[in-house]
């Protein structure tokens, strides 16, 4: 590419690094990642485009008038075609309207003389893009940008070289040009710049203005506290004349006056009523007094630009391994942050198997959970909850004593053990702490916790122990529904009686239904939080679900109903041998009893081997009243039977309700979520419950973009 005005002759160093950085920038690593970067700060018309212009070659816009209103980047890049893009980013506040709208234009140039000739109307192009307002007489529009003009110029011997340039600071508003807001903006886009610890700040200073009043020194000073990454360049020569003044222009170069660690350089850029003269006729001057005792190195273009590519390249090989550092940080973020969004869900075989998956997964929980496999997961050592089995079958065991001591409505004449109490005494520390953990995690619950729940579980959970005086009860029972048996009771006071002592039966059962159903939805609500952790995919998953979940509840409930009701509203029957064996067994004691009672006490101390008279054995049972009498056998034929009742019961309770209906049977409410039910979904359900809102998508869609640039960088960094 030629390009009259320029100093570009492949003079930077370490190319192969700058390639690399220049790599990164243009694979947007920029916007995530600060880069190396040379940033042109300095006032208004101090000739920070001039100076650029004799960098890169582009002819900037000089005038006042057009003086920049937004930040322009200019990228070179080597490349064995030589073109010259336009493009427009936008700034960090914009709109997603504004965004797409200059993110649609594209300029381009083929060569320099093109890019010169089009540059105008580029010029004019962007300004309307960005909404610049160039007329002042013209309502509407901004002053200055957040927008970011890039200007990428590719060719074979272009260095890797990247300024950018600024708007000007300014001091004082203009009156319907610019205002106070305007001077903040600009004020913070450039120290947005300077800030950034990989900026070289390439303060732009005109000699023919005292560098002492120069604002921009101090403001840089402010963010370069080292004063590592300042430069300053002294612009104008040729518009000083006096000779002192000249001398002072020199004095600060030799860094004699306010001193730079990277000290000055005095470079001569073209005026405004200037030709098209190139840099080399301009930079002439130099060789006069007094300029021609500087330094060589430290004046024209030429010696800046390659000082330029020395400090970039400096700055490159300092911050790399740190850059890289970064990188590697900032993919881990972004990947962890992309993780925790799920996989993709954008269509339906998508969303099915986040689905499935998330449906394995619980499955998984729910074996581990009913075969007491808690070492599989860690959840399990986190929640006690969670250990389904082991809470319900210290529930069942609790039941089974407490239905025994106390289900009874009152208790029979024989009950000398079954008013033992609930728990063991005697266990060591270690298991006294299990159970107490258990205890806590079953006593825990309650219906106020599962209103979904509500009108199917019961919380009942008072049961008093059975009342004393069951033979008077039965006796006036007899009584008052004698019929014309003799010596014997009715089916009706048999039903009748029965009913009322299993009376509790149906409360207490179904309390321990309760507290199981508990448990379960306790476990099922824990393990779709582990295996569901996006808390709106969780909700809308729920909601499909827990009409299915509680009607199985309810399956359950009812089962239990006709347990209950097999027991206590069918005629009392069994076919179990144990009754006829219980009652003779309980005849046998009250005619021992009666025998017992006529023994004196010398002989009652060792009743087995008591004589006893046959008439004592005869008037056991002949003294009797027909009443009384009647009275026992209902008395000895209730309590045989209800042992054995009972002991079903509570047997068919724990193996139908719990077992079958809520834990191990194939319609459990632990089943309905299964790979099955995911594969029955239409497509409408799936899309509703798996499928990504906007905003999730878009930051994923975010996240994928800055994974790749990341992953990218880091694969340019490594070699
Ligand atoms: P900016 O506002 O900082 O970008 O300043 P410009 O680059 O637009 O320059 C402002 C004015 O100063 C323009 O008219 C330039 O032609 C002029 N200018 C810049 N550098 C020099 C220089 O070295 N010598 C002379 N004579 N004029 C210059
Ligand atoms: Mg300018």
């Amino acid at each position: 590419m030629t390009m009259k005005d320029t100093a570009q002759d492949g003079l930077l160093a370490s190319p192969a690094l700058l390639a690399k950085i220049d790599k990164l920038r243009e694979r947007n690593i920029g916007s995530h990642i600060p880069l190396p970067q040379l940033v042109v700060v300095g006032d208004q018309s101090s000739g920070k485009s001039s100076l650029l212009e004799s960098l890169t070659g582009i002819p900037f816009p000089r005038n006042v008038e057009l003086c920049t209103r937004y930040a322009t980047q200019i990228t070179q890049r080597r490349d064995n075609i030589t073109q010259v893009n336009i493009t427009i980013i936008a700034g960090p506040r914009s709109t997603d309207e504004h965004k797409n709208f200059v993110a649609a234009y594209h300029g381009s140039a083929t060569s320099g003389d093109d890019l010169r000739a089009k540059f105008p109307a580029i010029l004019q192009e962007v300004n309307a893009r960005m909404g610049i307002r160039t007329d002042p007489s013209v309502k509407g529009g901004t002053v200055f940008s957040e927008d970011v003009l890039k200007i990428e110029i590719c060719g074979p011997t272009a260095d890797y070289l990247t300024v950018i340039d600024v708007p000007g600071i300014f001091r004082n508003p203009t009156e319907g040009v610019t205002t106070k807001e305007d001077m903040a903006m600009v004020r913070n886009m450039v120290t947005g710049y300077i800030q950034n610890s990989r900026t070289i700040i390439l303060a732009v200073l005109p000699c023919n203005i005292d560098i002492a009043n120069q604002e921009i020194l101090t403001l840089a000073e402010e963010y370069d506290k080292k004063g590592e990454r300042t430069l300053g360049i002294l612009t104008k020569p040729d518009l000083v004349l006096e000779t002192s003044a000249k001398e002072t222009i020199c004095s600060i170069v030799e860094n004699k006056r306010k001193r730079l660690a990277l000290g000055y350089y005095v470079v001569r850029s073209r005026g405004a009523d200037q030709d098209d003269s190139g840099y080399e006729s301009r930079e002439h001057m130099f060789n006069q007094d007094p300029w021609r005792r500087l330094d060589k190195g430290r004046v024209g273009v030429r010696a800046l630009k390659s000082r330029l590519g020395e400090l970039l390249g400096d700055m490159a090989r300092r911050e790399f391994p740190k850059l890289r550092k970064d990188v590697t940080d900032m993919l881990r973020v972004a990947e962890k942050e992309r993780d925790d969004l799920g996989p993709a869900r954008q269509d339906e075989s998508e969303q099915r198997s986040f689905l499935s998956t998330m449906a394995g997964k619980f499955q998984e929980l729910v074996t581990a959970g009913i075969e007491a496999r808690y070492s599989k997961y860690a959840a399990f050592d986190d929640s006690v909850h969670l250990r389904l089995i082991t809470q319900v079958v210290f529930l069942a065991d609790r039941f089974s004593q407490e239905f025994k001591s106390k289900a009874a409505r009152r208790s029979f004449d024989s009950d000398a053990d079954a008013c033992e109490d609930f728990g063991v005494d005697d266990d060591d520390q270690g298991a006294a702490e299990a159970r107490e953990t258990l205890e806590f995690a079953v006593e825990d619950l309650s219906l106020e916790d599962f209103p979904e729940l509500d009108g199917i579980i019961t919380d009942d959970d008072d049961f008093g122990y059975p009342e004393d005086g069951i033979m008077d009860w039965i006796t006036n029972l007899h009584l008052q529904s004698r019929g014309m048996e003799l010596g014997t009771f009715s089916d009706a006071v048999w039903t009748s009686a029965w009913r009322e002592q299993s009376s509790k039966w149906s409360a207490m059962s179904r309390a321990f239904a309760s507290r199981v159903i508990m448990v379960v939805q306790r476990f099922i609500t824990q393990a779709m939080n582990i295996v569901c952790v996006d808390k709106e995919v969780r909700e809308t998953l729920w909601a499909c679900l827990q009409e299915e979940v509680l009607w199985r509840y309810k399956k359950t409930t009812d089962f239990l109903e006709y347990l209950i009701s097999v027991e206590r509203d069918l005629n009392p029957y069994t076919l179990n041998q144990n009754f006829s064996k219980a009652r003779q067994e309980a005849h046998a004691n009250r005619v021992a009893a009666h025998i017992l009672s006529k023994l004196n006490s010398v002989e009652r101390q060792e009743s087995d081997l008591a004589t006893v008279n046959i008439a004592t054995i005869r008037t056991s049972t002949r003294d009797k009243s027909n009443i009384k009498d009647v009275a026992e056998q209902l008395h000895d034929d209730l309590s045989s039977y209800y042992a054995i009742a009972r002991e079903r019961f509570v047997d068919n309770v724990f193996a139908h309700v719990v077992g079958s209906h809520l834990l191990l049977g194939p319609d459990t409410p632990l089943k309905v979520f299964t790979h099955e039910w995911v594969i029955g979904l239409k497509a409408e359900q799936l899309g509703a419950i798996a499928g990504e809102t906007t905003s999730v998508k878009e930051q994923r869609a975010n996240l994928n973009r800055k994974i790749k640039d990341l992953r990218t960088a880091k694969k340019i960094l490594q070699f």
